[in-house]
């Protein structure tokens, strides 16, 4: 019998990062396991707080004043021992707490008090209990007979006009009852049936090796349109086959109905789906049914990698090169990395999808690593489209000032009487990206970052992409007070105002961030294409993924460029993998597909090679160029960011933080250090940004020393300065 308990307290201070101990009382000793959430007193005034149960014990010396936990939260463990060991791991890998961990293990709200939601329903009681003379109550006694189950008392008296009390004596003397019904906050709609499709010889060897192999780990690099879902759904069946559940990962903006309406067109609706769109009650109760094992499907985005399935035999990640894949905030995991952690600790096979793997994967392959397969042909037949590319200088000497070229505006046309659909797509939303003075050069910047204001025409306003601020346009420079206020740079609410001026016959809708705030407007615009009530889509990366429309005969690429620009070392990487996912939406029907990208680097490799199609000789050229940098996937990056409002306190501190590690680095001439120096963006949200950069053979004890240093040096100024450190992050800005 164990009578104490090591918790981890709900609480997001560092100093309190690590077990308490509290004594299990009598009462709860036969219940507690480890895993379950209880209410324990905590601080000077024993507030009831938040704990969890990670450990147990028989006996605790040497602890005086152990205080009682006072009840258990729920009826059953949140957590479970293998959600333990994948905590543990986490929070040493990603420089965390256990509580930022557990609080990603457990569906978000639940520690403010989110459950399921239960309501009382009226259902037929004993009926010959004969006791009492229900004669008066014969009708009431039928009505409910009619609708066992399905009302509340109030909704009961309402409907029928019954009076409350009536129905109170009915219960009273056991003609009704009341019984609790949990009411379901998933989506329950009936899809479409979406009929297995018999595999093509590439797919049939996708899923023959991937189900034989002894290995664990496979990337599927196949061409847009190879049929990479069919395939990952054959495995799914598969693994219901054997009684196992699969997690199939999207990127959050890919999570479009498509893969929804397949998957649960497929499977039935009793799959799990997880977006950022979801109520937190919503959220728990597709949990609950996970934990429950109610469902063997998860369909979701990054943090669906975490949900409780018991015996997970397929995690997919699909487009697993995009950037959303890692989170941004603590703790800082990267689902292709949890995904290996699980397969480690249950044993469960990992399948990676892209058209355009990342580098690191692919090099990873190269290394044996992982399992490769190809598939170089589109899945039913399709051809892929045939892209050209504009060099939009030589546009300007032919005196074309418009943001389409010839090429791109004939096709356009073309598209539009043969009544085929149009995709355009550029990677900036707003109307203007920045506004300035021509006179004295002044540009208008947040207040509170340091970014130039975007223009947005809806709301005649100008707006922060970082933190949102809005302000009124202004005619006259506020620094020399001339009019030549001028606006510069193209938006998707540009592309549209012209789409509209060129082609005013045509239906148009715009995808962005912009147009699908409200929680079903992805889903409209969407279903508004599909249907063909609208001729062009114009949208941002948002229209680069995954989406299969077979009238799309046209896409359009505005600014190539756009991506290449970022101080960042994946740049090319990632433009090379937009243009290349963006040109893949064409032609994925009978008709032939073009692609026009418009460009002022037609010399770029990644636009050259991703123009050709060839990922072989873009990662070639693209490797040899991380290896002569010694950037990833030769090197670790670590970036130390530290902010603060107070920005002398900031350089101070950090400049007195980088002196010690120089001096620490001398010993580890295989790691190099860049900075300190002041971000990209130098100020975000009022907050002053600087960062130090290391890179090289970076191991977790390097990282670990690195961070109780800084903790130390830091100790004095802690409040007023925020620092993060992130090991290969996903933006450098
Ligand atoms: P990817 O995810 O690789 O871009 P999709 O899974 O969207 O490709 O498949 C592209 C198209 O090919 C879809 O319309 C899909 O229904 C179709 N498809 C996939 N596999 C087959 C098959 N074996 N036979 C016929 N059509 C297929
Ligand atoms: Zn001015
Ligand atoms: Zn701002």
């Amino acid at each position: 019998m164990y009578s104490f308990a090591g918790i981890i307290i709900n609480n997001e201070s560092v100093q309190i990062d690590r077990l308490f101990t509290y004594r299990i009382p009598k009462e709860l000793s036969t219940k507690l396991e480890v895993g379950y959430r209880v209410k324990v007193p905590f601080g000077k005034g024993n507030r009831a707080t938040d704990g969890f149960v990670i450990e147990l014990y028989e006996s605790c010396d040497g602890i005086n004043h152990i205080k009682d936990i006072q009840s258990i939260c729920d009826d059953f463990p949140l957590l479970r021992d293998v959600d333990i060991r994948l905590m543990e791991i986490m929070r040493k890998k990603y420089f965390c707490t256990y509580i930022q961990c557990i609080k990603t293990l457990i569906p978000t709200g639940i520690t403010r008090g989110v459950k399921s939601k239960i309501l009382s329903k009226i259902y037929l009681g004993n009926e010959l209990s004969g006791k009492y003379d229900k004669e008066p109550y014969k009708s009431i006694i039928d009505i409910v007979k009619n609708n066992d189950g399905s009302f509340t008392k109030s909704e009961l008296s309402n409907s029928f006009k019954i009076s409350i009390s009536s129905i109170n004596t009915l219960i009273k003397h056991e003609f009704l009852y009341s019984g609790q019904v949990a009411v379901n906050r998933f989506d329950t709609r009936d899809f479409q049936s979406y009929e297995k499709k018999t595999l093509n010889v590439h797919q049939k060897l996708a899923v023959d090796t991937i189900l034989k192999s002894m290995k664990r780990k496979f990337l599927i690099h196949g061409v847009t349109g190879s049929g990479k879902t069919e395939i990952y759904m054959h495995l799914v069946s598969e693994m219901l086959n054997q009684g196992k559940q699969s997690i199939i990962l999207v990127p959050e903006i890919a999570l479009t109905p498509q893969m929804v309406e397949r998957f649960k067109g497929r499977f039935g609706k009793d799959i799990a789906v997880f977006h950022s769109k979801l109520s937190d009650g919503e959220r728990y109760d597709e949990w609950v049914r996970v934990k429950k094992g109610e469902v063997n499907v998860a369909v979701g985005a990054r943090s669906a990698i975490f949900l409780p399935f018991k015996n997970l035999g397929l995690i997919v990640i699909d487009e697993e090169h995009e950037g959303s894949y890692k989170s941004d905030s603590d703790p800082k995991y990267n689902s292709r990395e949890i995904a290996d952690i699980r397969s480690e600790l249950e044993g469960c096979k990992v399948l990676l999808g892209s058209a355009t793997p990342s580098i690191e994967t692919f090099f990873m392959c190269k290394q044996k690593e992982i399992e490769l397969l190809t598939i170089t042909d589109r899945a039913d037949g399709a051809m892929m489209p045939k892209v050209e590319l504009v060099d939009m200088r030589e546009e300007l000497l032919q005196n074309n000032k418009s943001i389409f070229s010839k090429k791109l505006y004939n096709a356009i046309n073309q598209c539009l009487e043969n009544k085929e659909q149009a995709i355009l797509f550029l990677n900036r939303r707003g109307y203007s990206t920045f506004v300035s003075c021509r006179k004295c050069g002044y540009v208008f910047k947040c207040p509170n970052c340091d970014i130039s204001l975007t223009y947005h025409n809806h709301g005649n306003n100008l707006t922060c992409h970082y933190c949102g601020v809005n302000q009124r346009v202004s005619s006259v420079c506020p620094s020399c007070g001339s009019k030549y206020v001028k606006y510069f740079g193209i938006g998707t609410e540009k592309i549209e105002e012209e789409v509209k001026k060129y082609f005013p016959s045509a239906r148009v809708i715009r995808m962005d961030h912009d147009t699908t705030r409200g929680k079903n407007s992805y889903e409209k615009i969407y279903s508004t294409f599909k249907e063909r009530e609208a001729d062009i889509l114009i949208g941002t990366q948002m229209v680069a993924k995954g989406l299969d429309f077979k009238d799309v005969t046209v896409v359009g690429v505005i600014a190539a460029d756009l991506s290449l620009n970022l101080p960042d070392y994946r740049s090319a990487e990632r433009t090379f993998q937009l243009i290349t996912q963006v040109s893949g939406r064409a032609g994925r029907g009978q008709k032939n597909g073009k692609v026009i990208v418009q460009t002022y680097n037609p010399d770029n490799y990644a636009i050259r090679y991703s123009i050709s199609n060839d990922y072989y000789k873009f990662y070639d050229e693209e490797i040899s160029i991380r290896q002569g940098m010694n950037y990833p996937p030769f090197s670790k990056i670590l970036c130390i960011n530290m902010s603060s409002k107070n920005e002398k306190l900031l350089i101070n501190s950090i400049q007195m933080a980088s002196n010690y590690l120089k001096n620490y680095l001398k010993e580890n001439s295989n790691i190099e250090m860049l900075g300190p120096c002041s971000c990209t963006i130098g100020k975000i949200k009022e907050q002053y940004r600087w960062q130090i950069i290391f890179k090289g053979n970076i191991d977790s004890e390097f990282c670990r020393n690195i961070k109780s240093s800084i903790y130390e040096i830091l100790k004095e100024v802690y409040n007023d300065i925020r620092v993060s450190m992130d090991l290969n992050p996903s933006s450098l800005l």
